[in-house]
């Protein structure tokens, strides 16, 4: 067999059987690794604030995940494995955020997450780090301890020790911090 159609080969053997599978069935991400893609219509101090809430988790969890923040719009189709899409829109009544999951493959996660546009900065601020709660595993208010920020309504602007020892249940690390003392 000649080189070329050694590499003809190759390729149909190896290139295209892989590239005909959907992108969530090749786990080539690190599974603490979340991708947000933010709705730019948000404006610029509610973009800093969903920034603030992933600059939040990656330092509470001590990079055991993860959220990366890109300023991109993204279609549904496009979601890949750990994605996000941040949308400037009205979540259900009564509520200022909403987040959903599409099932996926291999343990990943894909989804939307619904902002309430209206909301200030400040207001925006706990609702995107209880949304990023949801996205890395957290109910609400189960367990032993309360979570995500003691929903409803959130009571806490911050990520409290409660919920950093539920999300190490999920995410098996070790955490040492008083659950009575957010
Ligand atoms: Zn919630």
């Amino acid at each position: 067999m000649s080189f070329l159609r050694k590499l003809s080969f190759l390729f149909i053997s190896i290139v295209i059987p892989l590239s005909c599978l959907p992108e969530d069935q090749i786990p080539n991400k690190p599974l603490n690794q979340f991708d947000l893609f933010i709705d730019p219509s948000f404006d610029k101090d509610q973009i800093e604030a969903i920034n603030q809430s992933a600059l939040s988790w990656n330092e509470r969890a001590n990079e055991i995940i993860h959220f990366n923040i890109h300023l991109a719009p993204l279609i549904q189709q496009e979601i890949g494995p750990n994605e996000f899409i941040v949308l400037n829109q009205s979540p259900p009544p009564g509520y200022t955020g909403w987040t959903i999951f599409y099932k996926d493959n291999f343990s990943y996660k894909r989804g939307h997450v619904l902002l309430a546009s209206y909301l200030p900065p400040m207001a925006l601020l706990p609702v995107v780090k209880h949304e990023m709660g949801h996205i890395i595993g957290l109910p609400h208010n189960k367990g032993p301890y309360p979570s995500i920020m003691a929903f409803p309504p959130y009571h806490y602007d911050e990520i409290t020790c409660a919920d950093l020892i539920n999300f190490c249940q999920i995410w098996k690390c070790q955490i040492e911090c008083d659950p009575n003392f957010p």
